[in-house]
């Protein structure tokens, strides 16, 4: 996980700056989204496709009237694409938002061999993919950058739907102004 790099432009970079302290998220202090995320567990086990889109857009059409915004249309496809990067690399698409539609797209088999999604990286996707939404509707962070403020609020979102204390992120500076999560420290931490 690492950083988008700060954008030059300085009205820009003012909102991502703002979007980088923001580590907080305030949450549900019942256990909506936990049920929520159980009967995503359960469909995805089930592989059952249906239930688990069904799954899903309850777990956001919750997540939205507790945030106050309006809740994403989500669709959840099959087999994850896979996209060519510059340099001649491949990786996998784990779900994406479509900014104009608010359409949350999340991909339930992996991309070569079909296996099923584990639910913690479908959760995590899915999270991820909210918080895009919430920085766009709640936040006015119209670009909805990857900064560190980003990947903690979508870090609290996750554990707290699955029922689990927050652990907090370590970072480390990365080149052009961006940094990464510093996994070694933060398995030492834990362990
Ligand atoms: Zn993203």
């Amino acid at each position: 996980m690492i950083t988008d790099r700060p954008p030059r432009v300085r009205a820009r970079r003012e909102a991502f700056e703002r979007s980088d302290r923001l580590r907080e998220l305030p949450l549900p202090d019942d256990d909506r989204l936990v049920r929520a995320a159980r009967e995503i567990e359960r469909t995805l086990a089930a592989e059952d496709r249906a239930g688990l889109e069904r799954a899903c857009r309850t777990f956001c059409e919750r997540a939205a009237a507790f945030f106050g915004v309006p809740a994403p249309p989500v669709r959840v496809l099959a087999a994850r694409p896979l996209r060519r990067y510059r340099g001649g690399g491949r990786t996998e698409l784990y779900g994406d938002y479509e900014f104009d539609s608010g359409l949350i797209r999340v991909f339930m088999r992996t991309a070569v061999h079909k296996k099923v999604t584990s639910f913690g990286t479908l959760l995590s996707t899915l999270c991820h993919e909210f918080c895009h939404h919430l920085d766009v509707h709640r936040f006015g962070f119209d670009d909805t950058p990857h900064t560190r403020g980003f990947y903690e609020r979508t870090a609290r979102l996750y554990h707290h739907a699955r029922g689990e204390p927050y652990r907090a992120i370590a970072w480390v500076r990365a080149p052009g102004g961006t940094w990464r999560v510093d996994w070694a420290r933060m398995r030492r931490r834990s362990g």
